[in-house]
């Protein structure tokens, strides 16, 4: 009587584990799918700018709200890097990746050259599908944050052997510089596209995919949007297709750069920047439409790595007047009343524009290691 007791209490304590187990992983709990957008160089001013340029063009004096900045929180992050406070994309994509501060110019390693997780390895680890898409070369700095481990930018090939090494299962956009791995994707099992047509032919079920834009530059970046035609893939396409690719019941993980922004900036070129910003609202309208189909599962975080190029809103040519309709086209006549002060970065905060379950806590003044600190926590990852 006493044995039979005891194996039914230890039944009942088995059972009870179980329970507790199962109530301690509820996928609903958590974010199941990650939407994650980097403007890369895409300071507030330049967000505003573009919606007075949507405004102006309707001969309107004030903004048009973009697909982000009407999301229902918002932040400024604080984008210094651990040994200089102007960041490069380097140290800041590693902080957006991994939630630590590192020194500029190395990608995924603390100031001692120590590996750090990121955010795109834990949700991989964790069976989650992943996609990287960005608009310039693939193993640039930002992107290649999120998967690779190395102690400079510029060791393009040893990046892109972590590229390789990741299994990740979407790539998208720009393609390798200073490194021929084609037939190592291939090799990696990954089908590679160039051509809008071959694109088209990615479904669901295609396995890992590589798919670049069409017309690459000599940096392996694909073009401004202010210079694309029919024949590019829209930033928009790219994540439209990650989500065909990459729906599935483990969830996923896209991060995805409009890396365009920060050239433009580099080059004082405002027109293309908003082009690009612009894009990248189009791109952010594809998360949308996924998040309202499944609004208690998904997070879409908008923000940036740091601001270039120090564009402001005025200027001492044009005093008081603007208008920013003139913006559509190239060059930028200075009677848009833009101006800039560097054709580098500036220390400037940036805007964190957040929708989804638990993504109230990216409001206010924050640091920019938050922001993935807080998306890791509401996965539920390690
Ligand atoms: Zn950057």
């Amino acid at each position: 009587m006493k044995k039979r007791l005891m194996v039914l209490t230890i039944l009942l304590l088995i059972a009870g584990s179980f329970a507790v187990q199962a109530q301690e992983t509820p996928k609903e709990n958590k974010a199941k799918y990650v939407f994650y957008f980097i403007g890369d160089g895409m300071g507030f001013a330049e967000v505003n700018a573009t919606e007075a340029y949507l405004a102006a063009k309707k001969g309107k004096i004030g903004i048009e709200k973009l697909s982000f900045t009407k999301f229902p929180n918002f932040g400024m992050a604080t984008t210094f890097a651990a040994n200089r406070y102007i960041t490069d994309s380097a140290a800041a994509g590693t902080a957006l990746s991994t939630g630590s501060k590192t020194n500029v110019e190395t990608v995924g390693v603390d100031p001692s050259k120590k590996k750090l997780r990121n955010i795109a390895e834990m949700a991989k680890a964790s069976g989650m599908k992943v996609g990287v898409i960005t608009t310039v070369n693939m193993n640039d700095a930002t992107p290649s944050t999120f998967y690779a481990h190395q102690p400079h930018r510029k060791m393009y090939k040893e990046i892109t052997t972590d590229l390789l090494n990741s299994s990740y299962d979407l790539f998208a956009g720009g393609g390798l510089k200073n490194a021929d791995a084609k037939e190592a994707l291939i090799a990696k099992g990954y089908k590679v596209t160039s051509s809008r047509k071959d694109f088209a032919s990615i479904k669901k079920g295609s396995g890992k995919v590589y798919a670049m834009c069409p017309n690459l530059d000599k940096d392996m970046a694909c073009r401004f949007s202010i210079e694309q035609d029919s024949s590019d893939i829209k930033l928009k396409e790219f994540v439209s297709k990650a989500i065909e690719v990459l729906d599935n019941p483990n969830g996923f993980f896209i991060m995805t750069e409009a890396g365009k922004i920060d050239w433009a900036n580099h080059a004082n070129d405002a027109s293309a920047a908003i082009k690009d910003i612009l894009a990248l609202n189009e791109a952010v309208k594809e998360a949308i439409k996924f998040y309202e189909k499944h609004p208690d599962q998904t997070i879409i975080v908008v923000t940036s790595d740091h601001e270039t190029g120090g564009f402001a809103q005025g200027s001492n040519k044009t005093e008081y007047e603007s208008d920013f309709s003139l913006l559509d086209k190239r060059p930028v006549p200075e009677k848009a009343g833009i101006s800039w002060t560097t054709h580098s970065h500036t220390g400037m905060p940036v805007g964190v524009f957040s929708v989804g379950m638990g993504t109230e806590n990216l409001r206010g003044y924050i640091d920019n290691t938050t922001i993935p600190k807080t998306i890791i926590s509401l996965m539920g990852v390690k």
